[in-house]
C-alpha cells in the first residue's frame, strides 16, 4: 500500500483529476484515463505559469518574438511538461497508487506530428529554447486536423493512413473562445481616390488555440498559438431549411478544410491552391493577433518595428511581407514609404534547401485568383526594388531578372524566397556550409546588394527532450560526474571530456548504452518482428527518405557488405565481421515514387538478408515503421553509428545528427551541413568523414560525371548492382529496382552515389576496425557527448535574440 498523498500535491490533484475532469472511478482507471488525469494537473499548473508570464511581459511592454512557422513537430507533451514543472516525483507518486509507470502511461499520449521533419522538429526545439531562456515570445501556426500521416508497412511498402491525433481531445491545448480573426480570399480590387480597397470574395474565421510550452529551470512560459479555420455561419441555414443538408455542409466544409491537412512538403500540384490559401490563412491571423496586442500596448502602429520582430521560418510564412503592408496601408491609412521601412525592420527570413527545386514559388494567376490585393502589393515591391538595383548595374538585365520577384520565365511565377529577403533585415541559413553557400549560390545577386544581410545560424536542439528525456540512463550517469547543470547550459558537457580515460566511468557509460540497445531492440522486435542481438554494432540512418540523404548508398553497403559475408566468412582481414544491425526510419512523401522504392527494397534485401542462415546474427537490416518524434527517443539513445551521408553542399545543416551524437553515437558522414561543425566540435579523430567535399561535387559535375566508369572499374559495387537488377531481393518482380539502379547508371546517378560508394565501404571498415576495441570505441563515444555543448538549440536562440531579433534573453 503506498501511503495516502497529501491533500494539496501533485499526486492528491492528480487523483482529482480522475474523478472531477476525467469522470472515471479511480480504482477502475485505465492508462489512458491516468495519462489524462496527470496531464490536467500539469495543465493546471502550466495555466498559471501562462497567465503570469503574460501579465509579466505585458508590464514590461516587452520585445517579443513572433515565429511564424508552417510546422511544429512537437511530439508527447506530458513528460516535457512534469519535468519541466518539476513534477516528476509527484506523477510517480501518483501513478504509483495505481500500480502504473509512467512510461506505460506516458505512451498512450498521442504524438502532435504538425510537421514533416527537420523544419518542424527546429521549430518544437527552438520554443522550448525561446521559454527556458525566458524570451517573449509566440510560436504561430496551423492546428491541423490531421498531422502527418501515419505510416505502415504492407508486404514491404509504405501506406499512409491519416493522423487524427486530436480524436480523442488533447489535454494540452487552451481554446480562446474569444479570440477569432476574419481572413479573407479572392474577390477584386477597386481603387478609390488613389486607396486600394479590397472586395473579397469569401471569408473565413480564425480560432486561436494555445498550447503552453513550459520553459525549463523557469518559470517562464512561451505560447504556441494554433489556427483552426472556422466558417463564419456554422451552417447554411437557408440551405438546410429546404432540405439541401448536402450543400448546407458544402459551404462550411469549403471554409474549414483550410486547417484539416498537414501537406507533406514534397507533394506536387494537388491541393496547391488549398496549401497558398494555408500559408495566407495563419499568417493574416497571426498578423492581426500581434497588430492587436501591440495597439492594446502602445496605442499606434509607428513604433511596431521597436516592439516585434517576426521569423519567417522558411518561405511558406512569406506573404505576410505582404500582408503587414496592406495592414499598415490600406487598414491603418500609413504611407507606403514608414510602412516599408516598418516591414523591413520587423522581418527575418531563415532559408532551409539549396535545391532550387525546393524553392517555393506561386503562378501569378492563382495569387491573382486567391489574394489579388497582395499580389498588387508585391509588383509595387518589386518595380521599387528593381528600380534600387538597377542603379548598382545599370542596364545589366540579366542581374534584374535574376533577382526580380516575379519569375518571367514560362508561366510568371512568385518568387517567396525573393519576396523574404527584399521584405526582411536578416536572412540566415542554418550551418557555416549552408550558410556560405547561400551567397555563393543561389543568393548571390541578393548579397552583392546587400553583404550584411546574410548570416549564419547553426542549428541546435533542445538537451531537455533530447538528452534529459530520452536517455535516462545517460542523464543520470552526467549528473553524478558533471552535475545537474548541463540541462540549462551544455557547455557543462565539457567536463566529461577527461573523464572518457576513465575505465569505471567509461564500464558506466558502455552499461547505460546497453540499455538503451536492449530497448531499441525490444522496439524493433515489436514493430518488425526481427530479434536483434543487442552486442550488434547498432548503424542507424532516420529521417525522412529521400534521395539526396542517401539512404539508397547505406542501402548498396549493407548489400556489399551481405555478399561479401557469404564470400569471405571469416571477414576482410580473417578477424572474423563485426556484427551490425542496420536500422533505417523515415517517411516517403507519398507522391515521391523514388523514396518509396528505396523503403520497398530495404524491406526486400532485408528479407532475404534477415532469414539467410549463413549470415545469422553477423548483419539484419531492419526499418521501424511510423518514425516521428517519439520513435526517435527511444532510437537516439541506442544507437551506435550515426549515418549522415547527404551528398556534400545538399544538406543545410541536420539535426538528427546532433541528437545521435548527443547520445554517444559515431558519426559517419559526409563534408556536409552541420557534420562538419560537429567534427571541429568532437575532433578528426572521433568521427568519421569520408566522401567527396562540396568543391569536389561541383567540379566534378561541372566536368562531366560518369558513373557508368564507378559501375564498370569496381567489381564489388558492380556485383551490388547486378544482384539489385537480376531480382535477387524480388524475385517475383524481378524488374521491380530497374528504375532505381538505372537512374543511377543511365540517370546521371544526380547524388553522386557511384563516386563515393568506395571512400564509404572503405570507411565502414574503420568503423569495424575501431568497434572491435570496445575501450577505444566508448572513449570516442564520451568525446562525442563532451563536445556537443555547442549544438543545444539554447546557444542557437541566444544568436538569433541578440543578433536578429534585439532581445536579450533574460537571465
Ligand atoms: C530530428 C528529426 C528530424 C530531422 O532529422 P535529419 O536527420 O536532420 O533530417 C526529422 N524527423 C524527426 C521526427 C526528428 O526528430
Amino acid at each position: 500500500m503506498s501511503p495516502t498523498p497529501s491533500p494539496h500535491s501533485f499526486a492528491a490533484r492528480t487523483e482529482e483529476h480522475l474523478l472531477h475532469t476525467v469522470g472515471v472511478a479511480p480504482a477502475a482507471a485505465s492508462a489512458t484515463e491516468l495519462m489524462h488525469a496527470v496531464a490536467q494537473a500539469a495543465r493546471a499548473e502550466l495555466a498559471q505559469r501562462w497567465v503570469q508570464t503574460q501579465a509579466a511581459d505585458r508590464g514590461a511592454r516587452a520585445r517579443r518574438v513572433y515565429y511564424l512557422s508552417m510546422e511544429f513537430l512537437i511530439g508527447r507533451t506530458l513528460s516535457n511538461a512534469l519535468a519541466a514543472l518539476g513534477q516528476n516525483d509527484g506523477a510517480a507518486e501518483a501513478l504509483g497508487a495505481h500500480a502504473k509507470a509512467m512510461e506505460e502511461v506516458a505512451d498512450h499520449e498521442p504524438d502532435a506530428a504538425l510537421g514533416n521533419g527537420g523544419l518542424g522538429r527546429l521549430a518544437a526545439c527552438f520554443l522550448d529554447s525561446m521559454a527556458s531562456l525566458g524570451l517573449p515570445s509566440f510560436g504561430y501556426g496551423i492546428r491541423y486536423e490531421y498531422g502527418m500521416f501515419a505510416q505502415e508497412i504492407q508486404n514491404g511498402a509504405q501506406v499512409e493512413h491519416p493522423d487524427p491525433w486530436l480524436a480523442d481531445g488533447t489535454p494540452w491545448e487552451f481554446p480562446r473562445w474569444e479570440l477569432s480573426y476574419p481572413v479573407r480570399f479572392g474577390g477584386w480590387v477597386e481603387h478609390v481616390d488613389g486607396k486600394a480597397v479590397w472586395r473579397p470574395a469569401g471569408e473565413v474565421a480564425a480560432k486561436a488555440y494555445d498550447l503552453v510550452i513550459p520553459g525549463h529551470g523557469t518559470k517562464k512560459v512561451s505560447t504556441l498559438r494554433l489556427w483552426k479555420a472556422t466558417a463564419p455561419a456554422h451552417i447554411d441555414l437557408n440551405a438546410f431549411n429546404t432540405g439541401d443538408y448536402q450543400r448546407a455542409a458544402t459551404a462550411k466544409n469549403e471554409y474549414e478544410n483550410i486547417s484539416w491537412v498537414l501537406y507533406p512538403n514534397d507533394s506536387t500540384p494537388a491541393g496547391r491552391e488549398l496549401r497558398l490559401k494555408q500559408e495566407y490563412f495563419f499568417v493574416a491571423a497571426s498578423i492581426q493577433d500581434m497588430v492587436k496586442r501591440h495597439l492594446d500596448e502602445h496605442g499606434t502602429l509607428s513604433n511596431l518595428a521597436d516592439q516585434v520582430a517576426i521569423h519567417l521560418n522558411d518561405t511558406h510564412p512569406a506573404i505576410g511581407v505582404a500582408e503587414l503592408m496592406r495592414v499598415l496601408v490600406d487598414e491603418h491609412g500609413m504611407d507606403w514609404t514608414p510602412a516599408w521601412a516598418i516591414c523591413r525592420r520587423t522581418f527575418s527570413y531563415t532559408n532551409h534547401t539549396l535545391m532550387p527545386e525546393a524553392l517555393e514559388t506561386w503562378p501569378v494567376g492563382l495569387m491573382q485568383h486567391v489574394l489579388p490585393r497582395h499580389l498588387e502589393i508585391i509588383f509595387r515591391i518589386n518595380k521599387e526594388f528593381l528600380d534600387f538595383a538597377a542603379q548598382f548595374r545599370p542596364g545589366d538585365n540579366g542581374f534584374l531578372s535574376r533577382l526580380s520577384l516575379i519569375d518571367e520565365a514560362g508561366e510568371r511565377r512568385v518568387r517567396m524566397a525573393h519576396l523574404s529577403i527584399v521584405g526582411s533585415h536578416k536572412v540566415n541559413g542554418v550551418s557555416k556550409l549552408h550558410s556560405d553557400l547561400l551567397v555563393q549560390t543561389i543568393f548571390a545577386d541578393f548579397a552583392a546588394l546587400w553583404p550584411e544581410r546574410f548570416t549564419n545560424m547553426t542549428n541546435g536542439v533542445t538537451p531537455r527532450r533530447w538528452l534529459a528525456q530520452a536517455n535516462p540512463g545517460l542523464s543520470s550517469l552526467l549528473d553524478r560526474h558533471i552535475g545537474h547543470g548541463w540541462r540549462r547550459d551544455l557547455d557543462e558537457l565539457h567536463k566529461l571530456a577527461p573523464l572518457a580515460a576513465n575505465p569505471e566511468v567509461r564500464t558506466e557509460f558502455m552499461e547505460v548504452k546497453r540499455a538503451n540497445k536492449a530497448r531499441l531492440a525490444a522496439l524493433i522486435a515489436r514493430t518488425t518482428g526481427v530479434q536483434v542481438n543487442p552486442d550488434a554494432l547498432f548503424d542507424v540512418q532516420v529521417k525522412r527518405i529521400h534521395e539526396y540523404k542517401r539512404q539508397l548508398l547505406n542501402v548498396l553497403h549493407v548489400i556489399g557488405r551481405y555478399q561479401a559475408i557469404l564470400a569471405n566468412p571469416k571477414g576482410p582481414d580473417g578477424q572474423g565481421w563485426v556484427p551490425r544491425v542496420v536500422l533505417f526510419a523515415g517517411k516517403a512523401a507519398s507522391s515521391y515514387h523514388m523514396a518509396k522504392q528505396i523503403i520497398r527494397l530495404i524491406h526486400d534485401a532485408g528479407r532475404v538478408i534477415n532469414n539467410d542462415p549463413r549470415v545469422g546474427d553477423l548483419l539484419k537490416l531492419v526499418f521501424i515503421p511510423n518514425y516521428g518524434v517519439s520513435v526517435a527517443e527511444t532510437i537516439m539513445p541506442g544507437a551506435d553509428l550515426s549515418e549522415q551521408i547527404s551528398t556534400a553542399g545538399t544538406e543545410a545543416s541536420g539535426t538528427g545528427n546532433m541528437k545521435l551524437a548527443l547520445n554517444g553515437a559515431l558519426t559517419i558522414g559526409t563534408d556536409d551541413g552541420a557534420n562538419i561543425e560537429i567534427r571541429e566540435a568532437v575532433g578528426d579523430a572521433n568521427i568519421f568523414i569520408f566522401g567527396l567535399k562540396t568543391p569536389e561535387v561541383q567540379a566534378l559535375r561541372a566536368s562531366g560525371y560518369q558513373p557508368m566508369r564507378h559501375y564498370e572499374g569496381q567489381p564489388d559495387l558492380k556485383a551490388v548492382l547486378d544482384a539489385i537488377t537480376g531480382g535477387q531481393f524480388s524475385p517475383e518482380e524481378p524488374g521491380r529496382y530497374r528504375g532505381l539502379v538505372d537512374a543511377l547508371l543511365w540517370g546521371g546517378d544526380h547524388y553522386m552515389l557511384l563516386a563515393d560508394y568506395a571512400s564509404y565501404v572503405a570507411t565502414q571498415r574503420e568503423v569495424d576496425a575501431l568497434y572491435r576495441q570496445p575501450a577505444a570505441w566508448c572513449q570516442r563515444a564520451i568525446a562525442n557527448v563532451a563536445g556537443m555543448g555547442v549544438f543545444s538549440s539554447d546557444r542557437t536562440i541566444r544568436e538569433y535574440a541578440r543578433q536578429i531579433w534585439r532581445i536579450e534573453p533574460k537571465p
